[in-house]
């Protein structure tokens, strides 16, 4: 996708502050953190959210959670941490290519809802 901001920072055209990278996925810290850990774990081929995830990206959904999981870990936050997917505008998207959100850190609220 020639002008999507994800796809744009996992080919390096936009810079980005990036965790972990590897043939699929690429991590980056949110440019807007809401917590004092907030990261994003992109795919780095183009879905536009997890609405339009098939049968075929099933391998890349669960990959999405463990490499999450994996950065959590390295970055300290062993007391926990939220795992955010946003999907579609009445979901909170803002970005269409799909990416999960890791927030984590002293002062995060207990509970979403
Ligand atoms: P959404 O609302 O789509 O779930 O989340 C999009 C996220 O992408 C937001 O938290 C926003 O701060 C982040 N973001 C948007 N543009 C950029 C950018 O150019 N670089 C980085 N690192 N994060 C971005
Ligand atoms: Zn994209």
């Amino acid at each position: 996708m020639t002008d999507c901001i994800f796809c744009k920072i996992a080919n390096g055209e936009i810079p980005s502050n990036k965790l972990f990278e590897d043939d699929d996925v690429l991590v980056f810290h949110d440019i807007h953190p809401v917590a004092p850990v907030h990261f994003l774990v992109v795919p780095k081929t183009h879905l536009t959210s997890l609405a339009q995830a098939d049968d075929i990206h099933q391998a890349l959904l669960g990959k999405l959670l463990l490499v999450g999981a994996r950065c959590a870990h390295e970055l300290g936050l062993a007391e926990g941490f939220r795992t955010i997917v946003n999907t579609g505008a009445g979901g909170g998207q803002t970005v269409f290519h799909l990416h999960v959100h890791v927030i984590g850190g002293p002062g995060l609220s207990p509970r979403i809802a």
